[in-house]
């Protein structure tokens, strides 16, 4: 299958920061890249600079096999771009906006009409399609704006992190629209915090850091990198973690993680549940009380951690501190939906693509 997207060595620096450092990527046709990473990784720019709608310093990059910097025109025929702040007009209902973009890509009258219902359909808005989106909640708004970015049946469509700020119910109603989206054939790179959902919903992943991919796979070929279990406590009594994180670490093959606030342990073992009934075993000799106990398989929170050598919330407060305070829980919701750092929320984006 050939690539739909291609990007070699892109580099881009704002002032002194160096947001993307030499990233590769290509996604064959029909295929799902999950690009990870925590804030500042450099996504954004990625998507951007994908889109057309920024130029690297270096570097190249094709959509469709069409250079981006050389042909910016023929690459916004082909794509498709919805982001985390979603570009929909207020007061317009929502099908007026899905008109109005209909009319903007010059589909004509009758058949920019009759697009805007079967994306209202399509996207479960029929019943809400002529109520102003200013009475739409959070997730009827993405939905909205993922709905405006495929008017015009683009083969490649780019979200950039599409489920950041929606509440549980409304990430997995967008999980099942952007599944479905993929099996018509759609060649789809999305962007994400969120291990879980890469996991869900990419063919590849690509773990991006300070601007640089640092692993590449399936999310078992990330997690096969990692190996081994991983047992996981949690304490009763705050006074009992230091004896526990010395018991784990004795028994352990790689850093113990501790959660104080929550008395909560994560260490990776080799050797299943022999390990875990020693450490228990261990636990009970120092009159430790464990609430509760497991054995488990590494998750991409892990891979992260592996990879980067510090838990991914850490890496978010790092880059932007303060922004989320709901932890690596991929249906953790978020407490404040807006994007502290104005510059790159993804509404003009859209609108620069749609006009
Ligand atoms: P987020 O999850 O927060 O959207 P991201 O992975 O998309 O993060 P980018 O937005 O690409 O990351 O930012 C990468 C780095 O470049 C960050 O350090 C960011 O502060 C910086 N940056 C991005 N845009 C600009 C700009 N217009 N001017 C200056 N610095 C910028």
């Amino acid at each position: 299958m050939p690539d739909m997207i291609r990007a070699h060595g892109l580099v881009k620096t704002y002032d002194k920061v160096r947001a993307l450092d030499g990233l590769d990527l290509s996604v064959p046709e029909g295929t799902v890249l999950g690009l990870l990473g925590p804030n500042g990784a450099g996504k954004t720019t990625a998507v951007r600079i994908l889109t057309t709608l920024l130029d690297p310093d270096s570097g190249s990059a094709e959509v469709a096999g069409i250079d981006v910097v050389k042909r910016p025109g023929d690459v916004r025929a082909k794509i498709g771009l919805s982001g985390q702040y979603a570009a929909v007009d207020e007061y317009l209902t929502g099908y007026e906006n899905l008109d109005m973009v209909g009319r903007l890509y010059g589909l004509g009258r009758r058949r920019s009409k009759e697009r805007a219902r079967e994306l209202l359909e399509q996207f479960s808005l029929s019943d809400a399609g002529d109520r102003p989106v200013k009475t739409y909640s959070g997730g009827m708004r993405r939905r909205l704006d993922l709905a405006g970015a495929l008017v015009a049946q683009p083969p490649v469509l780019f979200l950039d992190e599409p489920t950041t700020g929606l509440d549980p119910r409304s990430r997995l109603q967008m999980w099942d629209v952007i599944n479905e989206l993929v099996s018509g054939g759609t060649t789809l790179l999305l962007t994400t915090q969120y291990l879980e959902e890469a996991d869900r919903l990419a063919n590849e992943i690509v773990v991006i850091d300070h601007g640089r991919a640092i692993a590449r796979g399936t999310a078992d070929e990330l997690k096969a990198q990692v190996g081994g279990e991983r047992i996981a406590l949690v304490l009763a009594e705050s006074g009992d973690v230091e004896i526990a994180r010395r018991i784990l670490g004795d028994l352990s093959d790689g850093a113990v993680e501790v959660d104080e606030h929550a008395r909560q342990l994560t260490a990776p073992v080799t050797g299943g549940a022999g390990v875990l009934m020693e450490a228990l075993g261990r636990l009970h000799a120092e009159r430790v009380q464990v609430l509760d106990v497991a054995l488990r398989r590494p998750t991409l929170d892990d891979v992260f951690l592996t990879l980067t050598g510090r838990p991914r919330d850490v890496a978010d407060a790092d880059a932007d501190s303060g922004r989320r305070s709901d932890g690596p829980n991929p249906d953790g919701h978020h407490p404040d939906g807006h994007h502290p750092d104005g510059h790159h929320t993804a509404a003009p984006h859209t609108e620069e693509l749609r006009a």
